[in-house]
C-alpha cells in the first residue's frame, strides 16, 4: 500500500482570491482527488486528501472578510477541501478536522509554533536578534557599497546566555542559523534545482510581534497536517531553499526528523502580452480611462483630488477595491477580470473557469474526435487524469478570448434550457436582481429566448433586454429604421401597418402560433418573411436584431406588440410625412 498523497492550499487572507490562487489550488484538488480514486479503487494507491489552511500570521495585512470571501471562491469553483475551515456550500460541509490536525488558521497556531522556536533555540540553531531597523540599514548600506549581497548571518561573537536575557524585555527577532550545505530542491515541474551558501541567510523565523514567519509556519504545518506534496507558484522558488533547511534541522519531539514533501512550483500566468496578469492590471485601464477623461478633481467620495494625482501618475500605484470599482462605473469603463469573484459577477461558469485555468500549466495529452488537442472536460476528468507530468514550465498566457468561447459553448451547446434557466436565475438573483422582477413570470421564457445567443450569464441580458424596458424607452436605431422601415415597395411600414390588426387575432399568443402567423402574412402578401420580420424587430426592439420573431413577440405579450406597433406607425408614418 503507497503512502497517501495529501495536498495543501495555504492563501494569505489579505484580498480576493486571484485567479493564478485559484489555478494552484486546482492543481492541488486534483492530485489529492486523484490519489484519492485509485486508493478506493483497491489499486494499492494510499489515497487523497486537500487541506485548505489560512496563512493569515500578516496580522496587519489580514482579515477575516478576505478569508471569507477566499472559501467563498474555492466552493463557487467547486475545489471542495478535506481538512480545513468548515464552510456550509451548496447542503453541504466542507472541511472540519477529522484527522485532529486542526486548527487550519495559522493565527490560532501560535503555541504549536512556541514549542519549536523553544526547540531550535535549546539546540542553539535558533538566536534572538535585537537589531533595530536604522542598525539592519546600515549593515545594508555597507553591503551595497562594498558591492555585496546582504546576508545577514550570526555575530561572530554572540553571548548566548546574555541574549536570552534580554530576550525577556527587548524588542527582538528570531533568526534560524541556516546551516551552510548545498540544498537540492527536487522539482517535479522544473526538475532539480541546487541552492549553494550564496543564496543563504539566517533569515527571521518568529517576527518581533511574535508571529512566526511564512517560511516557519509553512514548513512547521506542512509537516503536523501531514502534506506530501507542495504545489504552488514559482514566486516561491526561491523560498523553498529556506524551507528544505527548516526541515533538515526541525525535529519531532520524540526525535523522528521532519520529512521533506515532493515541491512543484508552476509558472506564472501572464496576460497575452507576456506581462504578468495582477490586480494592477485593473488600475491600469482605470488610469488610461481617467487620462482619456482628463480628469483633475476625484469624483468618488473617500479619494482625494491629491490621491487621485498621485495614482494617475504613478503607473505602479493601486487604488482599494472600493475606489478602483467606484471610478470604473464614473468612466463607464470595464475592468479587466483578474480576481475569482470578477469572474463569477461577469457571468463565467464555474466549470468552464476550471476547465480553462487547468488548461494554463496542463493538457491531457488526448486528441479529440478531430484529431485536436482534447481542451474540453471537467472536474471529473481532471480528478482522473491530472499529474506533473504533463505540465508545463513557462508561463501561461491568459487569452481571454478562448474562455469566452469556452463558456458561449456551454451555455449554448452543453447546457439545456431546464439547467440555464437554473444557472441564470441563480446569477440574476444574486447580481441583477431587477431582471428578475421585471421579467416576473416570463422569466422561463426569457431564458429559453436568450440561451442561443449567451455567452455568459451577463451578456445574456442583452437579447432581451428590449423586453426589460418600457416601450417608451425604446430607441430607434437610424440603419434598422432605414432598412426595415423606409426601403422597398411596398416598403417594411406599409407592410407592418397590414399586419397590425392581425396581433388581436392570433390564439394563443406563443411562439409557434405567432411564427405561423407571421408566415401565413408574408405569403399573402407575396414577399419574404424578412420582409415583415424586419419591421416587426424594429417596432419592438429598436434593432434589427432579436430572438426568433415566435420568441420576441410571445416574450413581450400581446399587449406590448400592438402598443409598440402602433407608436413605430405613429411616429414614423409623422416623420416621413
Ligand atoms: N501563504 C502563501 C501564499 O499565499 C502560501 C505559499 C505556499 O503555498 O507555500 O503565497
Amino acid at each position: 500500500m503507497s503512502q497517501p498523497v495529501i495536498t495543501r492550499f495555504a492563501p494569505s487572507p489579505t484580498g480576493h482570491l486571484h485567479i493564478g490562487g485559484a489555478r494552484t489550488a486546482l492543481f492541488c484538488w486534483a492530485l489529492a482527488r486523484r490519489a484519492e480514486r485509485e486508493g478506493s479503487g483497491g489499486s494499492g494507491g494510499g489515497g487523497g486528501r486537500f487541506v485548505l489552511r489560512i496563512e493569515d500570521t500578516d496580522q496587519a495585512r489580514s482579515s477575516e472578510d478576505a478569508s471569507r470571501g477566499i472559501l467563498e471562491d474555492l466552493a463557487w469553483l467547486g475545489i471542495d477541501w478535506d481538512d480545513g475551515p468548515e464552510f456550509e456550500a451548496n447542503g453541504k460541509t466542507l472541511g472540519g478536522d477529522p484527522r485532529g490536525v486542526g486548527p487550519f488558521r495559522q493565527a490560532l497556531r501560535l503555541d504549536t509554533y512556541n514549542r519549536f522556536f523553544d526547540q531550535l533555540l535549546d539546540r542553539g540553531l535558533a538566536y534572538a536578534a535585537f537589531d533595530t531597523p536604522e542598525e539592519l540599514a546600515a549593515m545594508r548600506e555597507t553591503a551595497k557599497s562594498e558591492k555585496r549581497t546582504f546576508r545577514y548571518t550570526k555575530p561572530e561573537k554572540y553571548d548566548a546566555g546574555a541574549a536570552r536575557e534580554r530576550m525577556q524585555s527587548e524588542p527582538h527577532v528570531l533568526r534560524l542559523a541556516m546551516p551552510t550545505d548545498p540544498i537540492v530542491v527536487h522539482d517535479e515541474i522544473l526538475g532539480e534545482i541546487t541552492f549553494t551558501q550564496e543564496h543563504f541567510d539566517d533569515f527571521v523565523i518568529r517576527k518581533n510581534d511574535g508571529f512566526p514567519t511564512y517560511h516557519f509556519a509553512v514548513v512547521i504545518d506542512d509537516e503536523l497536517m501531514g502534506v506530501t506534496h507542495v504545489v504552488r507558484g514559482q514566486e516561491h522558488l526561491n523560498n523553498t531553499s529556506k524551507h528544505v533547511g527548516l526541515q533538515s534541522l526541525l525535529k519531532h519531539h520524540d526525535g523522528r526528523p521532519f520529512r521533506v514533501p515532493s515541491y512543484a512550483h508552476v509558472p506564472l500566468i501572464s496576460n497575452p502580452d507576456g506581462s504578468k496578469m495582477s490586480k494592477r492590471d485593473k488600475d491600469k485601464a482605470a488610469r488610461a480611462a481617467a487620462k482619456d477623461a482628463r480628469l483633475t478633481a476625484s469624483p468618488i467620495a473617500g479619494l482625494s483630488d491629491d490621491a487621485l494625482a498621485k495614482w494617475m501618475k504613478d503607473k505602479k500605484a493601486q487604488l482599494d477595491t472600493g475606489p478602483l470599482s467606484a471610478l470604473a462605473e464614473h468612466l463607464a469603463v470595464d475592468l479587466p477580470a483578474i480576481e475569482v469573484a470578477d469572474f463569477e459577477a461577469a457571468g463565467y461558469l464555474p466549470g468552464v473557469v476550471c476547465n480553462f485555468i487547468a488548461l494554463l500549466g496542463w493538457n491531457p495529452g488526448v486528441k479529440d474526435a478531430e484529431g485536436k488537442d482534447l481542451e474540453r472536460f471537467d472536474m471529473e476528468y481532471l480528478a482522473e487524469r491530472f499529474a506533473f507530468d504533463r505540465a508545463g514550465t513557462s508561463a501561461s498566457k491568459f487569452d481571454r478570448e478562448k474562455l469566452l468561447a469556452f463558456n458561449a459553448d456551454t451555455i449554448q451547446h452543453e447546457l439545456d434550457d431546464d439547467a440555464f434557466a437554473a444557472l441564470w436565475r441563480t446569477w440574476l438573483e444574486r447580481f441583477e436582481p431587477w431582471v428578475l422582477e421585471t421579467l416576473g413570470d416570463r422569466f422561463e421564457r426569457a431564458a429559453r429566448a436568450t440561451r442561443p445567443r449567451a455567452r455568459t450569464l451577463r451578456d445574456a441580458i442583452e437579447p432581451i433586454r428590449f423586453a426589460l424596458i418600457d416601450d417608451d424607452q425604446i430607441v430607434y436605431d437610424d440603419k434598422a429604421v432605414q432598412k426595415g422601415l423606409k426601403k422597398g415597395e411596398p416598403s417594411g411600414l406599409a407592410l407592418l401597418e397590414r399586419f397590425a390588426p392581425q396581433l388581436s387575432a392570433i390564439e394563443p399568443f406563443e411562439p409557434e402560433t405567432i411564427e405561423s402567423a407571421v408566415k401565413a402574412f408574408a405569403e399573402s402578401q407575396e414577399v419574404g418573411l424578412g420582409k415583415i420580420a424586419a419591421p416587426l424587430r424594429v417596432a419592438l426592439t429598436g434593432t434589427s436584431v432579436s430572438p426568433p420573431l415566435g420568441e420576441t413577440l410571445g416574450l413581450l405579450g400581446r399587449e406590448i406588440c400592438i402598443e409598440r406597433v402602433a407608436r413605430t406607425i405613429g411616429e414614423h408614418t409623422q416623420t416621413s410625412a
